[in-house]
């Protein structure tokens, strides 16, 4: 390696760890339905409303999802009449939330654990510009609300084709004609209670006319990679959600850009985690942190994995016990890597795939020294390695993380 693969300055997430994500986004786990998304959105009652990503039936997972979420969520609380609402969690949702009952005259207030707005988009500066250490791309791009505001604020926005991917490292077929079909009749044909893991794993003792090796790639660059959750947890009929390469762009500058402008004028009171949901006859007290507060009603958009760590007076429904039950997160994390000088093939796509040497490991990167002209990557690495990879400092893990893209572009 020349002096053009020293890192110049770097950035890394700790989703895993974080304890207000303690994930990736949603999944649906065996047994679970869309059906579970519907019934945790659902009020309870008439003061309370779950909101967020994991509520949406059809764009989960994703930042449009859990704005509409938000979205929807006000103007239900300004609908049943209530004047002053709490929503708890200052992310997408939170913020969608909160501009509906602005414009619709209701007084509302954020409570937002973090000291910063935005939850799992994270803008990060990294040597000198702003990149994404959350949420990167503006997905289903045509059909989407926030590409439209992002669009508005004349932000700009760089395609990636995720059906087009480098694929770095040792050579490896490319996906077969067919098999993509192939496995999703298979996973679409599963028992309701079925894992994706229990339907690759009867598949590779019989690939038929495709290679085991293909297949095993294939499920990795598509399913580990976009859930970042165990096959055998991940429900086969409906663990493989909408989303990935439907029209993604990513932001120059990153999604705080956006986030920046949907919370200005919000009250948002930062560094206040809630612990607890008294929902009365006559109102819904908040409480967190020494703080405590009566409202009309909540939203609450807190990430699906700490919902349970709210203690809620009464507590949730059954159905909606049952849905988070059902419902799961995964863990992806990511690297903003910055070098001294570029050294990996130009690809039209913009986006790059390493498998790396176990099962279930993978990795993507996308090409990001558009933003500024220094040669910079983004990875997203996902699967059993991630424990191993991204224990130690940032450090030592951006140093990793560069050492399998450099090792992975020397092939
Ligand atoms: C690594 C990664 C990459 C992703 N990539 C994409 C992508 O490219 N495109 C895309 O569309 N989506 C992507 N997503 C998903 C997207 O980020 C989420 O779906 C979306 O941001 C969720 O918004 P939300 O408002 O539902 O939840 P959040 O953004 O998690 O907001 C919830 C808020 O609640 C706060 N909170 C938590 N607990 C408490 C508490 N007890 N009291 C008060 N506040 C609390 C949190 O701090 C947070 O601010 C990605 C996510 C991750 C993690």
């Amino acid at each position: 390696m020349g002096t053009g693969g020293r890192l110049v300055a770097a950035a890394v997430s700790r989703w895993g760890d974080d304890p207000w994500a303690l994930g990736s986004w949603s999944l649906i786990g065996r047994g679970g339905t869309p059906g579970d998304r519907v019934a945790l959105g659902e009020p309870v009652g008439g003061r309370l409303r779950i909101a967020g990503e994991a509520t949406h039936p059809t764009r989960a997972g994703m930042t449009h999802g859990a704005f509409e979420q938000g979205i929807a969520a006000g103007i239900w609380a300004a609908e049943a009449g209530h004047r002053r609402v709490a929503v708890v969690g200052a992310g997408m949702a939170g913020l969608g939330a909160a501009r509906e009952l602005g414009r619709l005259g209701v007084a509302v207030e954020i409570w937002e654990a973090r000291d910063r707005v935005g939850g799992r988009t994270a803008g990060v500066d990294v040597g000198g510009f702003g990149f994404d250490l959350g949420a990167n791309w503006l997905q289903q791009y045509d059909d989407n609300v926030l590409a439209r505001l992002a669009e508005e604020l004349g932000l700009t926005v760089t395609p990636t084709d995720f059906t087009d991917p480098f694929v770095l490292g040792p050579a490896r077929s490319g996906v077969p004609k067919g098999l993509e079909s192939e496995l999703r009749a298979r996973l679409e044909a599963a028992a309701p209670q079925a894992a994706v893991g229990d339907v690759v794993g009867e598949w590779l003792r019989e690939p038929g006319r495709f290679e085991a090796g293909a297949i095993r790639d294939f499920v990795d660059a598509e399913i580990v990679m976009d859930s970042g959750a165990p096959l055998s947890w991940l429900s086969a009929r409906y663990g493989f959600e909408p989303g990935v390469g439907e029209g993604d762009r990513w932001i120059v500058g990153g999604y705080r850009l956006l986030v920046e402008h949907l919370a200005a004028g919000v009250d948002v009171r930062l560094n206040r985690p809630v612990t607890e949901i008294r929902v009365g006859e006559r109102g819904v007290t908040l409480i967190g942190d020494g703080h405590a507060a009566d409202f009309d009603a909540v939203i609450v958009t807190v990430p699906l994995a700490v919902l349970t760590t709210i203690g809620f007076a009464p507590a949730l429904p059954d159905r909606h016990r049952v849905a988070v039950e059902r419902l799961g997160m995964g863990r992806v994390e990511k690297v903003v890597l910055r070098f001294e000088q570029r050294f990996w093939p130009e690809h039209a796509a913009g986006y790059y795939r390493v498998h790396g040497p176990g099962e279930n490991e993978i990795c993507e990167w996308l090409d990001a020294s558009a933003a500024d002209g220094v040669p910079t990557v983004v990875g997203l690495f996902a699967g059993p390695w991630l424990g191993e990879l991204w224990d130690g400092t940032d450090a030592e893990v951006a140093e990793r993380a560069a050492g399998i893209f450099r090792d992975a572009v020397r092939g």
